[in-house]
């Protein structure tokens, strides 16, 4: 979602002239657009901003202004802390006001007082929002934005706001706009996004994901449909039965499951149980028997114990994931979680999550193992490392490095598969 903020922001910047550059100490204005989601991230911030204290200093000692932005969600949540300890930040705002850019960064250039800009306003941020700066044959498309969940570790709801689905004429005229620009795959976002339940013409019927998937199915040269991220509690028959009868929609589904752990699960706010999750995976292979399905895991919850893991682990097993995200529970303030009092040691998080991730990785490199000497359709996405190789995505998303230099961005060929790597595959022509 911020891949597609940020794409945004390059929109909305240049018709006042900006272009973007990867090189820091040329710019004009330097925007972190940040994540809250772990303290990692948050953290992350902050050292970053020393960095470009150093560069904003060295610039203006030959006259050149810069001007420092820090955007998304650390914004939101902890601008008055940035304020604080890097005072020389130019511009804060949260990610509900990204359309406020160029006014800020006017404002900016003229005042030198920090500008802020923290609000949730009435009006959707869309409606003013340009078309995302697009690079290559694959997009994001934003659907839906915040949660109503309230997950007891997670910041999304304080951060981004509650749930919010935009207009679905709005988004297929967005589709539109990116199949005429050459985008073959679109992977549609949101933080809750199978909960979308979208207007589609002004005052009628609500369309939920299945529906709209089935639309934007309809429009010429677009081939691949994906949608990032899935909560189980809202994974309607409509969506699986969208699995099964739509072939643009790839078969792949990232669902976040967190634990295997029921009573976990209860503490975390989840309103699923395992079962509930187990019955789930049953139905979509049911419909799409191929169907990948990745997760996300968070270990060290409070009070999670040795059986609570082991539970988790017995999912994993259970289920057979592909390629998944797994994480030490981070304490993020002002989350009921973080007020838990039985708060679990560093320690014993991170050999939860080698052991984890050890047998994630295996699940997912006995997938990747599977399609050796099988031929898979690939879309071309850039170039690869290696001399005249090509990297593109299998419809399972696993990346695919492919030995042939005449492979254009954005074509789809059928590759016979190799070899098997970790996190890759290698495709043969
Ligand atoms: N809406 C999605 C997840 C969005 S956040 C869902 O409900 O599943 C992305 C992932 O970050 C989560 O799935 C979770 O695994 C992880 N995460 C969120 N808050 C966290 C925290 N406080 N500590 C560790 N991991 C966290
Ligand atoms: Fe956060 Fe996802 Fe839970 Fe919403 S559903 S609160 S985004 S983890």
């Amino acid at each position: 979602m911020n891949v597609y903020d940020s794409g945004t922001m390059e929109s909305l910047m240049e018709p006042l002239g900006y272009d973007t550059t990867n090189n820091c100490e040329n710019a004009d204005l330097v925007i972190l657009n940040t994540c809250h989601i772990r303290e990692k991230a948050s953290e992350k911030v902050f050292s970053e901003l020393g960095r470009l204290k150093k560069i904003k200093f060295e610039r203006a000692k030959k006259g050149e202004k810069t001007l420092i932005a820090v955007s998304g969600c650390v914004a939101q949540a902890e601008g008055d802390s940035i304020l604080k300890r890097a005072p020389y930040v130019d511009i804060i705002f949260g990610p509900q006001t990204t359309h406020l850019l160029p006014e800020l960064v006017t404002k900016a250039n003229r005042l030198s007082t920090t500008q802020i800009e923290s609000s949730f306003p009435v009006n959707s941020k869309f409606d003013y929002l340009p078309i995302p700066k697009t690079d290559g044959p694959s997009a994001f498309l934003s659907i839906q934005e915040g949660c109503d969940k309230f997950c007891t570790f997670c910041v999304v709801p304080y951060t981004r706001g509650e749930e919010y689905s935009r207009p679905a004429m709005d988004i297929l005229d967005e589709a539109k706009v990116l199949a005429q620009r050459g985008v073959k795959e679109i992977t549609l976002l949101g933080q809750n996004v199978n909960a979308y339940h979208g207007e589609s013409i002004i005052g009628q019927k609500i369309w939920g994901l299945g529906r709209l998937i089935r639309e934007i199915a309809e429009i010429d040269g677009i081939n691949r449909i994906r949608y990032t991220t899935s909560h189980p509690r809202d994974l309607s028959d409509e969506i699986i039965d969208a699995h099964k009868s739509v072939d643009k929609l790839m078969p792949h589904l990232h669902l976040p499951v967190q634990s295997g752990s029921d009573r976990i699960l209860k503490a975390m706010n989840r309103k699923h149980t395992c079962s509930d999750y187990l019955y789930l995976i049953d139905k979509l292979r049911k419909a799409k028997p191929d169907i990948a399905v990745s997760s996300d895991f968070i270990v060290g919850f409070p009070g999670e114990t040795d059986e609570d893991f082991e539970n988790t682990l017995q999912l994993v097993r259970d289920v057979n994931f592909t390629h998944s995200f797994s994480f030490k529970f981070s304490i993020r303030p002002g989350t009921p979680a973080s007020y838990y009092k039985k708060q679990v040691s560093n320690e014993i998080k991170s050999k939860r999550l080698l052991k984890l991730q050890k047998l994630l990785d295996k699940q997912n490199s006995d997938f990747n193992e599977t399609f050796v000497g099988k031929k898979m359709a690939i879309l071309i996405k850039g170039k690869g490392k290696g001399k005249g190789q090509m990297l593109g995505s299998s419809p399972y998303l696993q990346p695919v490095r492919v030995e042939n230099s005449s492979f254009k961005l954005g074509e789809t060929h059928i590759v016979d598969i190799a070899k098997a790597e970790a996190n890759s595959l290698l495709g043969k022509f």
